[in-house]
């Protein structure tokens, strides 16, 4: 799942978790970087109102997904079988989600992951763009997710507004107390970008 600020990326995420859970009796296991704040310790949360998606996940350092695996081993210990599905939210902050992914996959695991495509500066986040080989090689699936500008157009980018005002693109990619906003290419703006 990929797509700017308010595209609904972890909702869907988290609706195809409930349906592996509850039609197709999967064990799921989601994980979620700590870079994240959404969410109180332990919980994976959308940001859509409409949706009470909230499910219990497993979080970790962004700088080492790897952490992790003792973790879902004694899951599997405790239920007596294999974890079918691992779904990662915020994959744009995971440090090696691209071979993280990909060992996860050889194993035998279903990967979901939702993350950001573009950061503020409208430049690939992380490793989310690298995903599109192991959907070609392992024969998955983009979801697009749809965002919309106020002014009615598909949303591409996420506005990054700090104090209300457009962030410049130099402004660190951290900074608390900032705000994301869909926009469209006419509306997205970017002071300061050197191309
Ligand atoms: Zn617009």
């Amino acid at each position: 799942m990929m797509g700017p600020m308010r595209s609904n990326k972890t909702a869907e995420m988290l609706r195809r978790c409930e349906m592996r859970r509850q039609y197709a009796k999967q064990d799921v296991v989601v994980l979620k970087p700590s870079d994240d704040t959404k969410g109180g310790p332990g919980l994976v949360e959308s940001r859509n109102p409409n949706g009470h998606s909230k499910c219990d996940a497993i979080e970790f350092q962004s700088t080492n997904p790897w952490e992790v695996m003792p973790a879902i081993h004694d899951r599997e210990q405790k239920i007596g079988k294999r974890v079918e599905c691992i779904a990662i939210d915020e994959g744009q902050f995971v440090e090696g989600l691209f071979l993280f992914s990909k060992n996860l996959l050889d194993a035998g695991y279903d990967v979901l992951v939702a993350g950001l495509d573009l950061d503020f500066r409208a430049i690939p986040f992380g490793e989310m763009l690298n995903l599109t080989w192991l959907v070609n090689a392992y024969g998955g699936s983009i979801t697009e997710c749809m965002a919309y500008c106020t002014c009615g157009a598909r949303a591409l980018y996420s506005q990054r507004l700090i104090d209300g005002r457009p962030a410049a693109y130099g402004t660190p990619v951290k900074v608390p107390g900032d705000s994301y906003e869909p926009r469209c290419s006419e509306h997205f703006v970017l002071p300061g970008k050197p191309h």
